[in-house]
Formats: structure tokens, C-alpha cells, sequence
């Protein structure tokens, strides 16, 4: 189905978009797919672009700004888009097993899209690091899953030597068609915005995200869907901050597990993306975090992951330097539910426990 085809498709459906096939078929023009693929698809992407008003009016001076709640994917994460591609890729070359080191989402994403597409999928994981609604989803898809005494770096090393020497296929952000996959989110900012932002400020672990951004935002461009290019702002957490300084961390740390990575994979494309969107990099401290974490849920009812929320923790520390009226989205690349554990030690409610079971009492907490 083309674009055109699609829209045609969306239009008569009406907004529910019931027939919303899934990225590859709604961008399969831009994508390196054949008649031969087998497409394997849970429909990801179409995730809403949502205003944030408490966000913008933090900066003030006629700015917007919006967030891609990529955390509405199937499987609650942005990786979803480059595994729709990774594992249709490599089903069509015959494929039987893929494998990954994951802080988490990715190992979910591998593991539904590979079961679905009956292979196996090993999945590495840093022991004692990967937030809980992630574990159980690599459990629940039935992924084999391998928890390493080490950190994710080291977890990446052990899966390119294994695919290597052993039949199984790896789908890191080192497999290109993940990025391929990724772009797509760059086309939605643009479809529905009708041009590019100003300003895209996104979270980076291993700087595939920011990467396939660029490449989704250039290739629009080059095509004559966006008049312009966004500046893209990247933020890592400041335990965990490579990019930021220019080297590698040997031992990282955050709340914000998904970004808990000392030597990206992707640093050189994501210093090319800088460079050529006269972008920058900054990091963000937990604390700082937790603050955008909270604002979002709090105030715009948006439930994100940490490491998500870094994108706007970093908007609102560099909001001095946002241009008057800018349009400004922030990436959210996972969902909230995600890591359930941060959001119970991490939040401002009113959380009454213990009480005895009658009206009075309730009333009385209520303030009646
Ligand atoms: C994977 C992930 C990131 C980091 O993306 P990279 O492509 O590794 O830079 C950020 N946030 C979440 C929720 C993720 O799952």
C-alpha cells in the first residue's frame, strides 16, 4: 500500500485509524524491502504527537512543544520500529534465532517480534539492571534470556563475537536495518506537523535513536516534505554521559537504565548528527530527571520511562536558549509501566495506606 493509499485509507476510516498496517507497510517506499520480505508486524508506529502546555510554559516566549510518545508501541518502547525491520530482514534470509544484549526494552521488542515470526531469541542482559516490566515482558514473548554478572557494554561484547561463530542474528542498533526501521519516527513528526521542529531533543544510550532521527529528517527533507532541519539536542544522564564528554564510562550509572551505556555503539554517527544539524549535546542529572519525570505525569497525565524524560529535563535546562516561537518536540522512547519500581519510590501523591473501612474515615481523609 503506498502512502497516498494509506492516507486515502485513513481518511475514510476516520480517525481511529483501524487500518493502520504497521510502518513498513505505511513507509515501504522508503524502507529496503521487496515483494520477498515477509513483513513482520504488531502495527507499530502512527504514536501520537502530544502538546505539553506545563513544559512550554516553563520556557516561556511563544514556544511549543510537543512529545512523540513512542512509548505507545506494541511493546511499549520505540525499539519496536527497528525490530519490525530487523526481524523481517532477517526472516527473509532465512533466519532461525536472533540474539541481543538489552538494557531492557530492546530484549522485549527482540522477543515478541521473533516469536512472532517463530525464531529464537537469546537476550543478554545486565543482572540486576533492567527495570521489571521489561524482564517480564522477555519472559511472558518467551525470549531465552541470559543475565550476565557485567554491564550492558560488556553484554554487547559476548553477542557480536556470538553472532560471529554461532547461526543467530544480531539485532543491536549495529544491525543497519534498525535504524532503517527508527527513521520512521522522524516522517510522523513531519507528517503531522507539516514540517520539521525547530529544535528535536531526544535521550541517547547507544545514539541509534538520534541517529536514525537525522537520517529520517534529512531523507524527508532531500524529498521536499519539510522546508527545514531540526537542530538535534541530544542529553545523556550524567552518570552515564560518553557523548557529552567525549569518552567512554567505565562504570555508568542512573536511575534512567535505558541509557545506562559507556561506549555507544553509534558515536560516530551520532557526533555526524550533531555536526550537521549545528545541534548539541548536554547531560542531565537524576535528579533533574526525575523532575521532567514528574512534571510529565503529573501535570500532563504523560507516563514515560526515566530515561524518556531526560528529553525534557534537557529542553528545560537549556530553555534559555530556545528561539521565540520555536516548535520543539521531545522524544519519549518508552512507556512508563516499563519501570514501575522508579515511579513507586519517585513521586509527590497523596497516598493513604492503612485506613479502616468506613465512610467516616475515608471522608475525613478526603477533607470532608
Ligand atoms: C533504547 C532506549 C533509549 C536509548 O536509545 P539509543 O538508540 O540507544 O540511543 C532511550 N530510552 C529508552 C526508553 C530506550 O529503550
Amino acid at each position: 500500500m503506498s502512502l497516498l493509499q494509506n492516507l486515502r485509507r485513513r481518511l475514510i476510516t476516520g480517525p481511529v485509524m483501524q487500518d493502520w498496517p504497521g510502518l513498513i507497510e505505511a513507509y515501504r517506499g522508503w524502507l529496503p524491502v521487496s515483494d520477498a520480505t515477509p513483513v513482520v508486524t504488531l502495527h507499530e508506529g502512527a504514536t501520537p504527537l502530544i502538546p505539553v502546555p506545563s513544559v512550554a510554559e516553563r520556557i516561556g516566549r511563544g514556544v511549543k512543544v510537543y512529545v512523540k510518545y513512542d512509548g505507545l508501541n506494541p511493546t511499549g518502547s520505540f525499539k519496536d520500529r527497528g525490530m519490525t525491520m530487523a526481524i523481517s530482514k532477517a526472516k527473509e534470509v532465512g533466519c532461525e534465532a536472533v540474539i541481543c544484549a538489552s538494557t531492557g526494552n530492546t530484549s522485549a521488542a527482540a522477543a515478541a517480534y521473533a516469536r512472532r515470526a517463530g525464531m529464537r531469541a537469546f537476550v543478554l542482559i545486565p543482572d540486576g539492571y533492567v527495570a521489571q516490566g521489561k524482564l517480564a515482558q522477555a519472559l511472558v514473548y518467551g525470549a531465552e534470556v541470559l543475565a550476565i554478572r557485567g554491564n550492558f557494554d560488556r553484554a554487547l561484547d559476548i553477542v557480536r563475537e556470538a553472532a560471529e561463530s554461532y547461526p543467530v542474528t544480531l539485532v543491536n542498533s549495529v544491525n543497519p536495518y534498525r535504524l532503517q526501521g527508527q527513521k520512521t519516527a522522524a516522517f510522523e513528526v513531519i507528517d503531522a506537523l507539516g514540517n520539521a521542529p525547530d529544535w528535536l531533543c531526544i535521550p541517547m544510550g547507544n545514539a541509534g535513536n538520534i541517529t536514525a532521527y537525522w537520517m529520517g529528517f534529512q531523507e524527508y527533507y532531500q524529498a521536499g516534505h519539510s522546508r527545514t532541519l531540526p537542530r538535534m539536542m541530544g542529553f545523556q544522564a550524567s552518570g552515564s554521559a560518553p557523548l557529552v564528554h567525549n569518552t567512554t564510562v567505565e562504570d555508568p550509572n542512573t536511575i534512567a537504565t535505558a541509557i545506562r551505556i559507556g561506549n555507544p555503539v553509534n558515536r560516530d554517527k551520532a557526533l555526524a548528527a550533531r555536526e550537521g544539524s549545528n545541534g548539541a549535546f548536554l547531560d542531565v542529572t537524576d535528579a533533574e530527571i526525575i523532575e521532567a519525570y514528574k512534571l510529565l505525569g503529573g501535570q500532563e497525565g504523560i507516563f514515560c520511562e526515566p530515561a524518556s524524560a531526560a528529553s525534557v529535563a534537557g529542553l528545560l535546562k537549556r530553555s534559555a536558549e530556545v528561539p521565540e516561537g520555536a516548535t520543539v518536540v521531545c522524544v519519549l522512547t518508552g512507556n512508563g509501566l516499563k519501570d514501575p519500581d522508579c515511579a513507586i519510590n519517585n513521586n509527590d501523591a497523596a497516598f493513604h495506606t492503612d485506613l479502616d473501612p468506613n465512610l467516616e474515615t475515608v471522608a475525613k481523609v478526603m477533607g470532608f
